[in-house]
């Protein structure tokens, strides 16, 4: 049966998470589907930013690090944090940026595998991880005489050797949407004494994620994502309380000292995650990232990471059904897995090469600028340009928190609008910026 614009209205009418919603400013006119890649402004955030601003640092000064409890911020939004991931109190701590914190866990990953056993010499990741996870492990494979190892996801199982030290993965894949089975290639990996370090920055506030329950070795993500923590929010770091004392993680900075006051001239790491701080840390950044975290601990009455799990699933089967009733003959095709136990919170939609204007490249650029000239706020994600398996790809994130349905009916409504009438094809709108 075909779905309505009256089906979508009745679903939002039934959806319990709707009210959350009203925790975000969400510009009028837009339909917002590029959550995964920079989240929306949470309403408290202007204020409390303000507040940190003017008060905590323009009244109160120095005295805030202990009056406001500036100090242990970090510490205190992993804790919060730390349910939507699987993780322990005390195990996890939002700072520095998601590349910064992949250098620090793989470090510790390399260090305790090849402690274990010196004969570990390779890295093994996808070659479609998002590229700063490929260049941190390539930078320390030089540093350390070591081995990165590409492969397709199907080739993961014949990959984990005895001479692989770590399995750097992204649980669910920039490029397509595609969520790995985090417990059981974690339990092959450990069978064969690798261990496994997860990325998990399309993945926390987005889906529900165990790293106890799987077992995971270390873990990274980022906060400006679906955590909704504002442009180069603090990242966060989880690492399995049996790793965690094993290794000085390299930026062996003051703030992971033990005694950071007792200001010794060598270094003694804090117990605990805390040594994976490395220097002073952004509090105005983290009271923002704060903000973001509280709109999640609001939907832990609603029903939580499961309950958005539900509507996050219910909205991209819908998009995609509607994407194929509506949008055929216009040569789009489905990179994301149908399966909802392999697919993360976003659509992403294909365009062969030669599809656009004048058979030069997909049109897959220029279709995503003319949404977002009528308000529909997808991104573009290249491809290989003909010479492999990636193609160009439209890219759709549904944030449940605030994307309802009759808003995926309005944004495939534009889409096959601008695809019926060619709106794409316009010059304007296929100039290429920088930030695509
Ligand atoms: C977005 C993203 C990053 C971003 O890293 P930054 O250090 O915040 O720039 C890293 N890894 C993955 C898998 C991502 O999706």
């Amino acid at each position: 049966m075909t779905t309505t614009l009256q089906d979508c209205r009745a679903l939002d009418a039934q959806d319990p998470l709707a009210p959350l919603r009203a925790h975000f400013s969400l510009p009028a006119g837009v339909i917002y589907l590029d959550g995964n890649s920079l989240g929306v402004l949470p309403k408290a955030a202007a204020a409390r930013v303000a507040d940190v601003v003017a008060r905590e640092w323009g009244t109160d000064l120095i005295k805030s690090w202990n009056t406001a409890s500036w100090f242990d911020l970090p510490q205190r939004l992993g804790n919060q944090l730390a349910p939507l991931i699987g993780a322990g109190q005390d195990e996890v701590v939002c700072t520095d940026s998601t590349s910064i914190n992949l250098y620090k866990v793989l470090s510790a990953a390399l260090n305790i595998a090849r402690e274990d056993n010196p004969a570990r010499k390779r890295i093994v990741s996808e070659r479609s991880n998002f590229p700063t996870d490929l260049y941190i492990a390539e930078g320390l494979c030089k540093e350390r005489g070591l081995e990165l190892v590409l492969v397709e996801p199907e080739e993961i199982a014949a990959a984990l050797t005895s001479d692989v030290a770590v399995l750097m993965l992204t649980h669910v894949n920039y490029r397509t949407g595609a969520m790995h089975d985090m417990a059981a290639i974690t339990a092959a990996a450990h069978a064969q004494g690798i261990l496994c370090v997860w990325d998990l920055a399309h993945s926390a506030g987005a889906v529900p994620v165990d790293l106890n329950g799987a077992g995971a070795d270390f873990s990274i993500g980022c906060g400006y994502k679906y955590l909704n923590g504002g442009p180069g929010a603090p990242a966060f770091v989880w690492v399995n309380p049996r790793h965690t004392n094993r290794f000085w993680q390299p930026l062996s900075g003051w703030w992971g000292h033990a005694a950071p006051f007792a200001f010794t001239p060598d270094y003694t790491p804090a117990p605990g995650i805390t040594r994976y701080l490395c220097g002073t840390q952004p509090i105005i950044s983290l009271s923002a990232l704060q903000c973001g975290l509280d709109v999640f601990t609001a939907a832990e009455n609603l029903g939580g990471m499961a309950a958005l799990r539900t509507k996050s699933l219910a909205l991209t089967d819908l998009f995609i059904k509607l994407v194929e009733e509506r949008c055929a003959g216009y040569g789009l095709g489905l990179a994301t897995p149908r399966d909802h136990a392999q697919r993360g919170s976003q659509v992403c939609l294909t365009r062969d090469e030669g599809a656009g204007v004048n058979g030069q490249g997909s049109g897959a650029y220029a279709i995503v600028q003319a949404l977002i000239a009528r308000g529909v706020i997808g991104d573009f994600r290249k491809g290989d340009g003909g010479k492999g398996p990636h193609k160009d790809i439209l890219r759709f994130g549904f944030t449940p928190l605030y994307i309802g349905f009759e808003d995926v009916w309005n944004a495939v409504e534009h889409l096959r609008q601008v695809l019926e009438v060619a709106e794409w094809q316009r010059p304007e709108f296929n100039q290429t910026h920088a930030v695509t």
